[in-house]
């Protein structure tokens, strides 16, 4: 039995979103009921980050959901998702966006992927730093790669209460793509994605950005690991 109102939830967190702004709900260690709760309000875009999770609610669940993996993805697991995926959101290397072209091109898919910030102070986690994001773009090889389309950008912020740092950081964020925009998507309408906020700091991100909330928690409750 469920025994928190995704329902209810889900339109407290979407009714704090301005026009504009997407949700994607992160359902990762959910059952299947939480997201169908969801599913039945209107929710279709639903995040999660283990491939063989996501690849059992692909199966399990309705077809027209629009699944994003949000989490680190190996190189060798791509080839798993590749079939069904919509948006890849964190890729942080050259190396993970050839694989996603190449096995994109088998199953005849564009993939669509967010380049991953490291803005954060915290020393683990995953990202690109400003200068190796440049330097990605910069070098050009994604040109030549028919089968990703590059879409936005994607960050978390640190995990902190202070609210200041928080904005910074994303404010960060929304400079670095404005910079990215101009130089090199300036005639690619489809470069427009910032995918910044989740439960506890989307607010914020909303204010600095965002047009694509992560929100996970706040929807489903606690996650069981
Ligand atoms: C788990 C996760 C979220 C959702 O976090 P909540 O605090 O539950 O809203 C968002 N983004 C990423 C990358 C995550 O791994």
């Amino acid at each position: 039995m469920m025994n928190i109102d995704v329902k209810r939830n889900l339109h407290e967190v979407l009714s704090r979103l301005p026009e504009g702004v997407r949700l994607v709900a992160i359902s990762k260690y959910h059952p299947a009921d939480y997201i169908m709760a969801a599913y039945e309000e209107g929710q279709r875009v639903f995040g999660e980050s283990h491939e063989q999770e996501i690849r059992e609610k692909h199966e399990a669940l309705p077809k027209d959901i629009e699944w994003h993996f949000i989490g680190h993805l190996q190189t060798n697991k791509v080839k798993y998702i590749a079939p069904y995926i919509t948006m890849i959101e964190a890729v942080d290397s050259l190396k993970l966006l050839r694989e996603i072209q190449k096995q994109a091109a088998k199953v005849n898919r564009v993939v669509k992927v967010l380049l991953e910030l490291h803005i954060a102070e915290e020393a683990t986690k995953y990202g690109l730093t400003l200068d190796d994001c440049r330097q990605l773009l910069a070098d050009g090889e994604w040109r030549q790669m028919p089968n990703v389309q590059i879409c936005g950008l994607m960050m978390m912020a640190s995990n902190t209460d202070n609210e200041q740092q928080i904005a910074s950081e994303f404010q960060q964020g929304a400079d670095f793509f404005d910079e990215v925009k101009t130089r090199f998507f300036a005639d690619d309408a489809n470069f427009c994605e910032r995918s910044w906020g989740m439960s506890n700091d989307f607010p914020i991100a909303v204010q600095h950005g965002s047009t694509m909330v992560r929100v996970g928690t706040m929807i489903f409750g606690p996650r069981v690991y």
